[in-house]
């Protein structure tokens, strides 16, 4: 314990508030005050029944969506006040998403749906691009399939196309939204896996929402998400 307060806050929510349809007559809260703090390199499992709010707090916690209120300060960076441009910014630099449905572009290769996030960034030249983007490419196990077209991979490889994707821009913090839920348990076992080997090997934070109990036993923490509170 006294190990992990060494390391500094990727997260750190202060009475985290989130309300839909604010001002309606059905306005709904569903995150009721949230206190959470994630350090630098915690590879945490987020679990809880369905509608209990994880995919609210994973939004917020990934500047996709901002609280009613609350602060919530990322990487560093406290952002509430901050613009919906340096909020985009600091996203796209800091924070890599997975979700459970890979979204990748069907009609273009492995490896270009990997280069893509880079394209918008300056720091990258197009021949840095493609070798770094080679290179998540390889990690992931695809070198034989980088130029195959996306939308003929298995699910497990298309999976593994939206970790690399993810991991391209080298973020601090990754959150994944029930990236296994969707595939049958080899694969599933694989992109576990290969999440925990990247949390191993560079120390990029994880948030992994899954309801799959033996694999939250093996996170380093169990984030316990009910009715909109975190109980544990
Ligand atoms: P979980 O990820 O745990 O299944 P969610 O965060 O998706 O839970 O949803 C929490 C609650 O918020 C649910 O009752 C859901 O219906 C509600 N909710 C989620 N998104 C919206 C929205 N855009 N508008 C209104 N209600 C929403």
């Amino acid at each position: 314990m006294a190990d992990a307060l060494a390391h500094p806050a990727v997260v750190q929510l202060r009475g985290v508030r989130k309300a839909y349809n604010v001002g309606e007559a059905f306005e709904t809260e569903v995150l009721h005050g949230i206190d959470l703090t994630v350090r630098h390199g915690e590879f945490c499992a987020v679990v809880g029944p369905s509608g209990s709010g994880k995919s609210t707090l994973l939004n917020i916690i990934g500047l996709l969506d901002r609280p009613t209120s609350g602060t919530v300060e990322v990487c560093g960076a406290q952002t509430t006040t901050l613009h919906d441009r340096a909020l985009t910014q600091l996203r796209g630099h800091n924070i890599g998403f997975v979700f459970q449905y890979h979204h990748l572009i069907t009609a273009f290769t492995a490896l270009e749906n990997v280069m893509m996030p880079m394209l918008g960034a300056e720091e990258f030249a197009s021949a840095a691009m493609r070798s770094r983007a080679e290179g998540l490419i390889d990690s992931v196990g695809l070198t034989h399939w980088k130029d195959n077209g996306a939308g003929k991979l298995s699910g497990g490889q298309q999976q593994r196309v939206a970790i690399a994707r993810a991991l391209v821009m080298g973020p601090a913090l990754l959150l994944a939204d029930e990236p296994t839920g969707n595939l049958d348990t080899k694969s599933a076992d694989e992109v576990f896996a290969l999440l925990r080997r990247f949390n191993e090997e560079h120390g990029t934070t994880v948030l992994f929402v899954t309801h799959n109990v033996a694999m939250s036993e093996r996170c380093d923490r169990i984030i316990e998400v009910i009715d909109g509170r975190v109980t544990a």
